[in-house]
């Protein structure tokens, strides 16, 4: 019996313990800045974590919608980033990193049904071909959208973003290397697509202050990361938060990501080691 209380201790302990490192360091979002979510694949099984089920991803939508939570678009949400419009927490960016083909038929209906908007990143050597930069397991190889299917996406409503030209961990690119995959894949969807491209999205979250700096430079206006190092409520326009959903999550996890409730530490904890464990994916993918 004394055993299991002291086994009970320790662990009550341990949890306290690191609520509280968690507390120091992190803290809670801000309540007056919109939440973005970031999706990957939806689509059937895959040796991985980044996909949901197309049913389990519209029935978090409606969940979202009877929660009270309203959906913005990409421009909406940087006018709040930029100062020209106020924001609050029950606001939700939709963001979708890779532009999977699955979008056209398991997303993009659903979302136009209900006037939700999405922005999707895409990585732009890779446009219409399978996901080589990936790593090589079976039931992995997907397609990434070609630029009919953008363009149609594009006339729908839904924007675009860059994801690089060929999802390489930038912090280990030389500074001709990373220039290029800022300026060249922002060039050439603005090409495509007759517009500003404003946002950028980091492959697998990883950026440090060279990559944001020169991201800046590169003439974006924002950038999206997963758990930025520093505090939660400090808003960086260069290395943005956002809140993956992975094939773990369900309606309960999801609201915990969205609030600054009790249970978000647990969240926010899980999405960083998340998000730290992704960094095995380039290493992998160089040594083998
Ligand atoms: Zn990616």
């Amino acid at each position: 019996m004394s055993l299991l209380l002291l086994i009970l201790s320790v662990i009550l302990f341990s949890v306290f313990l690191s609520y509280f490192f968690w507390k120091i360091k992190w803290g809670t979002l801000p309540d007056n800045s919109p939440r973005v979510l970031a999706y990957h694949k939806v689509t059937g099984f895959e040796f991985g974590g980044t996909w949901i089920p197309p049913g389990r991803f519209i029935s978090q939508i409606d969940h979202l919608v009877d929660l009270g939570f309203n959906f913005i678009n990409e421009d909406e949400f940087i006018a709040v980033i930029e100062g020209r419009r106020s924001g609050n927490k029950k606001e939700i960016l939709l963001t979708f990193d890779d532009g999977y083909r699955e979008f056209l038929f398991n997303v993009a209906p659903a979302l136009k049904k209900r006037g939700i908007g999405a922005l999707i990143f895409l990585v732009t050597s890779y446009i219409g071909k399978y996901n080589y930069w990936e790593l090589n397991l079976p039931w992995r190889r997907f397609k990434h959208l070609d630029w009919d299917e953008i363009k149609g996406l594009s006339k729908m409503g839904f924007s675009f973003g860059s994801h690089s030209m060929s999802h390489r961990d930038l912090k280990r690119l030389n500074p001709e290397e990373l220039r290029d995959e800022l300026i060249l894949s922002r060039q050439r969807l603005s090409e495509e697509l007759h517009e500003e491209i404003k946002s950028f999205s980091y492959p697998f979250g990883r950026v440090n202050s060279r990559v944001r700096d020169e991201t800046r430079r590169a003439g974006y206006r924002v950038a999206f990361s997963m758990c930025p190092p520093f505090s939660n409520s400090e808003i960086n326009p260069f290395v943005l938060r956002r809140e993956g959903v992975y094939i773990i999550d369900n309606i309960f996890s999801l609201k915990n990501k969205l609030s600054s409730g009790t249970l978000f530490w647990i969240e926010d904890l899980k999405g960083r080691f998340i998000n730290g464990v992704s960094v095995l994916t380039p290493l992998i993918k160089k040594y083998f």
